[in-house]
């Protein structure tokens, strides 16, 4: 089977490709290295000793995508390439429109032409906005999104769900991933963007541990959980990656056109927690201080996850300690 991995040289991507690689799936990449590293299709090889095919594209490029489409013979599409940060897309909203929406109605069409009829998308918890019901269900209430990049996940599960209704054999599956963290055990590939520019908790908890930072900033102590901080759902990378796998399967099981899945590890973490777990696995100290909270940011975030255990066969086996160790892991290996 031929999967077009758009983003496969991301974060989440790169890891999605070795599992696919691991199960002898054929993988076509597209990626524009907007926000990854030439490095990764190498260290993708030393990992699975397979060379996946690879594109340099912009999805936004219409006609350099369909001469993708045109000459590999696809199968199915796992869609990660976007930009992912809800802060930036607050100061530049369109470029996240043109980005993520547009280039995803552009493999939508291509897709349609060539009769690509199945898709995984990368969505995310974001789609809750602050929910208050935890933990959060697939069935909780979406769209009370915070910042455009939130926007453009909510359209593009909306755009999904009414292709998959128009189109008879159109199948769809949205993933709504929690936090993911971590890096692939051997230390080769991980979390790792060209501009080196922190953008989530761990970045910066690796900073502070490379001492490029003095102390963490945490964001808020008055949250209504034990410590103050905010809780969330960090779920190892390479847990996440595996769950694109039963997707896949899960799509040709799959009774409905369209369906979405929470892929979390069903626990809350505080910030706290996060950092003592960090502290304790890797033997560094993170001084920390407690700042204002941070605006747009919600209390208490954790996934029910029964859904993707029932339905798709899909668990998440390693633990927050087990992903605080493969991400310095991976930043030691880096910075060395
Ligand atoms: P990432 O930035 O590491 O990977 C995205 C990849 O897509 C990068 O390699 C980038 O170069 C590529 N890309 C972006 N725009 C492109 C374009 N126009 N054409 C071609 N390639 C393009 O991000 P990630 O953390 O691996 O996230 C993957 C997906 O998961 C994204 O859709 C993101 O929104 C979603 N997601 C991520 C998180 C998270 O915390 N990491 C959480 C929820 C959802
Ligand atoms: N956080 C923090 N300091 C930081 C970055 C994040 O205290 O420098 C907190 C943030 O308030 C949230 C958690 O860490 O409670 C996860 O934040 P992240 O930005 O990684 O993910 P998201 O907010 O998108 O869930």
């Amino acid at each position: 089977m031929k999967v077009l991995v758009t983003g496969g040289t991301g974060f989440i991507g790169s890891h999605t490709v070795v599992e696919l690689l691991n199960k002898n799936y054929e993988v076509i990449i597209v990626d524009n290295y907007c926000n990854s590293k030439r490095n990764v299709l190498h260290k993708i090889y030393q990992i699975t000793g397979k060379s996946p095919t690879f594109y340099e594209i912009n999805i936004c490029d219409f006609n350099s995508l369909e001469k993708v489409f045109k000459k590999e013979k696809i199968d199915a599409v796992i869609h990660f390439a976007a930009l992912k940060s809800g802060a930036d897309s607050i100061k530049d909203p369109g470029l996240y429109y043109t980005n993520n929406i547009e280039g995803t109605y552009n493999i939508l069409k291509l897709m349609k032409k060539y009769s690509v009829k199945k898709i995984i998308f990368s969505s995310s918890a974001t789609v809750y906005g602050d929910s208050q019901n935890v933990p959060i269900k697939e069935n909780e209430t979406i769209g009370n999104v915070i910042s455009p990049y939130g926007m453009t996940k909510y359209l593009t599960e909306l755009l999904l769900e009414n292709k998959t209704k128009q189109t008879n054999d159109f199948k769809a599956i949205s993933l709504r991933y929690f936090n993911p963290i971590g890096a692939h055990p051997s230390g080769l590939i991980g979390e790792d963007s060209p501009d080196n520019i922190p953008n989530n908790l761990i970045l910066y908890i690796l900073k502070v541990a490379k001492k490029e930072l003095p102390y963490l900033k945490v964001f808020g102590n008055d949250y209504r959980t034990p410590d103050g901080s905010g809780i969330r759902d960090y779920i190892h990378v390479v847990d996440l990656a595996k769950g694109h796998i039963a997707a896949l399967n899960y799509l040709d099981k799959m009774k409905t056109n369209y369906d979405v899945f929470n892929l979390g590890t069903g626990k809350g973490h505080t910030v706290i927690e996060l950092i003592k777990t960090f502290e304790k696995e890797n033997d560094i100290k993170i001084p920390y201080q407690f700042v204002e909270r941070r605006p747009g940011d919600v209390e208490i975030s954790y996934a029910d996850c029964s859904k993707a255990n029932k339905l798709m066969g899909w668990y998440a086996e390693f633990s927050m300690a087990d992903a605080l160790r493969d991400a310095w892991n991976f930043a030691k290996k880096t910075r060395d």
